[in-house]
């Protein structure tokens, strides 16, 4: 210990993106850090406790230069507050992220770089004795003395970015020397050899590394112990200059074509994003039988047509689920892809958009479509407030849009916002006349027959519940939602 830490702190004062703030701030709020105002947004979370908003690389990649309002950065977490959130933290058994923030006000950084990285270990172990702590990291600080006195707080798990094997490569990747890279890249072995569990983080740049190299990166990764991996097609907003967009642009069928592949090949578990296979992430069978009562519109029968805004990537699963599920009578839904016009770029995911984003996919579609009687948004952009990322409250959709608003959450729960709650104890079954789908062109229908609602019928089934949104506390971190972020 006494070797490591003064080590640890030579290392930080050599990092790119200095820190322009002291530990903790700003505060924004009384007392209250924006990492403590970020953890009760998130719906106090017991698996999140971030600690670094400083990273020491300057990836071509990186998010932290490409979002289109401020978010904090370049400061570290103050003890006192860390303390503070473990003070009001129960007990729970799951795995703590030390790494990441959600929602996603602040940037991403090295949690290793924090000066008194082991000090908060100490604390965390007292209360959480078993749990296994995850980390994120590039790999640039993980030489043996800090592996070794890292190994010491096992149960670890260490998500290593490593993009290519190439030293040259990693260097130009990294914005860091080949020096450092050689060190990054001998850090799977280390962290075999100190018995903590490896998962490998790719971001998949083919124009840079070509798919050989990407391939046997990712069998570098896998050979040297990895147990699970994650792919990112690389993500970028309309603020990355076009000719690094020219550099790290992927095709998404490439992408998901060696996804796939990795996956069949290899046996450890792999997660990509944005992934478009599989099944939706909501429980559209609930969120359509909730629709077929509650409207005031009508003595409170079916909405007779509801309009899913979905990210880009989650509408053709979504569309494809409601297809499957169309049986004979009930109400009408269309399914309307939302462009992330904040970010722009090639940002697709849910994650990242914004209330102004579905106020505009709501107006063309509702142009076109103005008997729509109810809307449906994803919870995934807002917080727990339900604000987006930019603090816009989702009530704002609702009253822009002229319509309720309810923003569904993936079991299948919603919060209404502006309406009431209905609840007559008479439960419905499912049953649907037919769907519609406006497509990405925004203009055309999908094939398939439009009928005029009928209204619902009802059974003896014991009645879905149809209450405000809970936010889940235990959820495992979606980081992927968010884009290629960061790692
Ligand atoms: S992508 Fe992550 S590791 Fe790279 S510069 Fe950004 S924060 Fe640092």
């Amino acid at each position: 210990m006494g070797q490591t830490l003064p080590r640890h702190q030579r290392t930080t004062q050599n990092r790119i993106d200095a820190p322009t703030l002291k530990c903790g701030s700003p505060s924004t709020r009384g007392d209250e850090s924006v990492f403590f105002q970020e953890w009760l947004a998130g719906g106090c979370r017991k698996n999140q406790l971030p600690i670094s908003a400083v990273c020491n690389s300057r990836c071509i990649f990186c998010s932290n230069n490409q979002n289109p309002f401020p978010i904090a950065r370049g400061l570290f977490r103050d003890v006192e507050d860390i303390k503070h959130q473990l003070s009001l933290m129960g007990p729970y058994q799951g795995d703590i992220y030390m790494s990441e923030s959600l929602p996603g006000r602040i940037a991403e950084g090295e949690a290793f770089l924090h000066p008194e990285f082991f000090e908060i270990l100490k604390l965390v172990r007292r209360k959480y004795v078993g749990n296994t702590l995850c980390f994120a990291t590039n790999g640039t600080l993980l030489d043996e003395v800090f592996v070794r006195e890292l190994s010491r707080f096992r149960p670890i798990r260490i998500r290593l970015s490593m993009h290519t094997t190439r030293p040259d490569l990693w260097a130009r990747i990294f914005g860091r020397s080949s020096r450092d890279a050689e060190k990054a890249l001998g850090a799977s072995l280390l962290i075999r050899k100190y018995r903590m569990d490896l998962e490998g983080a790719m971001v998949v740049l083919p124009r840079i590394c070509g798919w050989d190299d990407i391939e046997t990166t990712y069998e570098t990764l896998v050979t040297q112990g990895a147990k699970s991996m994650i792919l990112w097609r690389p993500g970028y907003s309309r603020l990355m200059h076009h000719e690094t967009i020219r550099a790290i642009e992927c095709p998404v069928e490439e992408f998901l074509e060696f996804s796939d592949r990795m996956r069949k090949v290899h046996r450890v578990p792999v997660a990509y994003y944005p992934s478009m296979h599989g099944a939706p992430d909501v429980d559209v069978s609930r969120i359509v039988s909730v629709t077929l009562r509650g409207n005031s519109r009508n003595g409170f029968g079916p909405y007779r047509r509801v309009l899913w805004l979905t990210s880009e990537a989650a509408h053709d699963l979504i569309a494809g689920e409601l297809h499957k599920r169309a049986a004979t009578g009930g109400n009408i839904h269309l399914v309307a892809p939302v462009r992330n016009r904040t970010y722009g770029g090639n940002i697709i995911v849910g994650g990242l958009l914004m209330a102004d984003d579905f106020i505009a996919a709501g107006r063309e579609v509702l142009d076109v479509y103005p008997d729509t009687e109810l809307v449906l948004v994803p919870k995934i952009p807002f917080d727990r407030h339900e604000r987006d990322l930019a603090g816009k409250p989702a009530y704002r959709i609702a009253e822009e849009l002229g319509r309720p608003v309810w923003v569904v959450t993936p079991d299948g729960s919603f919060n209404p916002l502006l309406e009431g709650y209905f609840d007559r104890n008479r439960p419905v079954t499912i049953s649907m006349d037919g769907m519609d789908c406006v497509r990405r062109s925004g203009g055309g229908e999908e094939a398939g027959a439009q009928h005029e609602p009928h209204p619902c019928g009802y059974s003896e089934e014991a009645p879905r519940h149809a209450g405000a949104a809970a936010m889940p506390q235990e959820e495992a971190i979606p980081s992927g939602e968010r884009g290629s972020r960061c790692r």
